[in-house]
């Protein structure tokens, strides 16, 4: 997904970060073909292929039992090639809406309140929506590593205060830059 001002995509992120209206993708561009951006989101391929926005719909829409979610790790992108963790979501529901130009698909997307274990962050506050300017910001001061070892792999976004306890997801003061390891170090910690 992607909040950027220029995204490509128009995603929508709701009740504080819970709920993401994710966009499907478009057909991708050709050459001498038309501007993707003027033809409908594709299902399915002309071979009858189903399509990334296909399979998605399908899952969303052919559920067997009702709480039977297909799940969904959430990453954004918060900058070119860096894409940030933002936590395990249930793909609710599937529609296809007319935008004035054309039909786009579109997914709801709601946040897990149990977070498996064996997703790649075990800590629940970090999921509380942290503005993409605040997590520039902080990206920028800790310069892309983990401020206690120095890694610049699987980084996350970590409350210095937690959420649950009442720190701020606004102020970069109180987010920080950790790895995964020690994201879960200091939320061991916390128990
Ligand atoms: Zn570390």
């Amino acid at each position: 997904m992607s909040t950027r001002p220029n995204a490509p995509y128009r995603d929508e992120v709701l009740d504080g970060g819970k709920t993401l209206i994710y966009e499907g993708h478009d057909l991708p561009n050709r050459k001498d073909g038309p501007d993707p951006k003027s033809v409908d989101q594709p299902l399915k391929l002309p071979s009858g292929k189903l399509t990334q926005n296909g399979m998605f719909y399908n899952a969303a829409v052919d559920r067997g039992s009702t709480d039977d979610f297909e799940r969904v790790y959430v990453y954004e992108k918060i900058k070119a090639g860096i894409w940030v963790y933002n936590g395990t979501f249930a793909l609710r529901e599937a529609w296809v809406e007319h935008d004035g130009t054309r039909n786009i698909c579109k997914f709801q997307l709601k946040l897990l309140e149990n977070q498996n274990t064996h997703t790649p962050d075990p800590e629940l506050d970090h999921t509380r929506m942290i503005p993409s300017s605040v997590k520039q910001e902080v990206w920028k001061r800790d310069g892309g590593k983990c401020r206690d070892c120095g890694s610049d792999q699987n980084l996350h976004f970590d409350h210095i205060i937690p959420f649950s306890k009442g720190g701020s997801s606004l102020t970069a003061e109180n987010i920080q830059l950790l790895c995964a390891k020690h994201n879960l170090s200091k939320s061991a910690k916390i128990i």
